[in-house]
């Protein structure tokens, strides 16, 4: 089986599993325990906020993780429990779990905003910047890439340039498509930024929020008062060792896996048929996602053509596949015949060229038989 759908979830990573497998048999104890196996399994969760912090090249002086269930668990803490009133500010091309919340928001009558997106499905950035300025912007939260198109918003620059307009506004970025697969350089302006352990090849049921250490969290979860009372619940200690080792693994090899899935990005986008497919990804998106239409085809129907000849892909989001159309692509202003084609495929550095060969020549002739059907 092909799999093109990393972008919902990736294949562990064996690698990573293996090195975390201790803490599952061996050192199972509880990390709050106070005798030496607590300690050390204690040890290697700290170890693990560690390389979070490591990987985006930021300082434990300045920066702390807290350690969730999921990245939803993290864009729900961020927009949740850091800014109590004032006026919330958020994009049209969020994922569910930041556009849910802000809907939440609404609900419980505080003041919120959308700005727009460009056809990419990137913030514009023009707007974004009249709206807080006119808005006084407390909470503001813009992706840092796309979960649908591939869109990368330099959140670095956003937080800088809104940081001009107001030093007090509180600044989230989800990085859950990001983490693991983009270089960047990690500004001081960023206050939050959410991540996410089964996107990179660790495991579903870990997530992580990396804070400014001066920013005040108010809790999401009450109980025992782990991670620094701002997240209770006995940690994860295996998902979280596999989430490090599987994050260790992707910052080693980040700028040759990058170059790698770009070239079957590219060679994807070059190959399939001009006729009937249009991309929808920008130039400049991630090369770890490619969104693309068959105009004239429905998308979910080509989706299971190619499931049987074994090549797995997305049609849209996966959290949003039972909606009929996809609520970001449709704010990034394409029409339905667009919209009902659309298919989502998303690399992970396991993939070769020999799959991105496959794919093509199946998409191909998937899409021109179902045409040719439904015309
Ligand atoms: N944010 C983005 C951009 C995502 O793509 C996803 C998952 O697809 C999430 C958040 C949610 O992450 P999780 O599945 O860990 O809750």
């Amino acid at each position: 089986m092909v799999y093109f759908d990393n972008a919902a979830t990736t294949k562990p990573s064996e690698h990573a599993v293996k090195k975390a497998e201790k803490y599952l048999y061996e050192e199972f104890y509880n990390p709050s325990a106070l005798y030496h196996g607590g300690l050390s399994a204690s040890k290697s969760v700290k170890e693990a906020k560690e390389t979070v912090l490591k990987n985006l090249g930021i300082s434990s002086s300045e920066y702390e993780v807290v350690f969730t269930s999921c990245g939803t668990e993290s864009d729900n803490q961020a927009v949740f429990c850091a800014v109590k009133r004032g006026v919330f500010v958020t994009d049209l091309g969020e994922h569910s779990a930041i556009n849910k919340s802000f809907e939440e928001l609404v609900r419980q009558k505080k003041e919120v905003a959308f700005v727009s997106l460009n056809s990419d499905g990137s913030v514009n950035f023009s707007e974004l910047k009249k709206t807080v300025k006119e808005k006084k912007a407390n909470f503001v939260s813009i992706m840092h890439v796309n979960n649908e198109t591939g869109a990368i918003n330099d959140i670095s620059r956003i937080a800088d340039e809104l940081k001009k307009i107001d030093p007090n506004i509180v600044f989230h970025s989800d990085g859950v498509q990001a983490y693991g697969k983009i270089p960047f350089s990690f500004s001081k302006n960023l206050d939050m930024y959410s991540v996410s352990a089964h996107k990179i090849g660790g495991l579903k049921g870990v997530g992580a929020l990396v804070k400014k250490r001066k920013l005040n969290l108010s809790p999401l979860i009450f109980g025992g008062g782990q991670e620094n009372g701002i997240r209770s619940g006995t940690e994860n200690v295996f998902g979280i060792n596999v989430f490090r080792f599987a994050g260790e693994e992707r910052y080693l090899d980040l700028k040759s896996n990058y170059d790698k899935v770009k070239k079957l990005n590219e060679y994807i986008r070059q190959n399939l048929d001009k006729e009937i497919f249009r991309v929808i990804s920008g130039d400049n998106a991630s090369p770890y996602v490619l969104c693309v239409s068959a105009v004239g085809c429905k998308g979910e129907v080509l989706m299971h053509a190619l499931e049987e000849k074994g090549i797995i892909v997305g049609n849209g989001s996966a959290c949003s596949s039972r909606n009929r159309y996809s609520r970001v692509l449709k704010a990034c202003g394409y029409d339905e015949k667009i919209l009902d084609g659309v298919l989502r495929i998303s690399f992970s550095p396991d993939n070769t060229m020999e799959e991105a060969i496959s794919f093509a020549v199946k998409a191909n002739g998937c899409a021109k038989k179902l045409k040719g059907i439904m015309n």
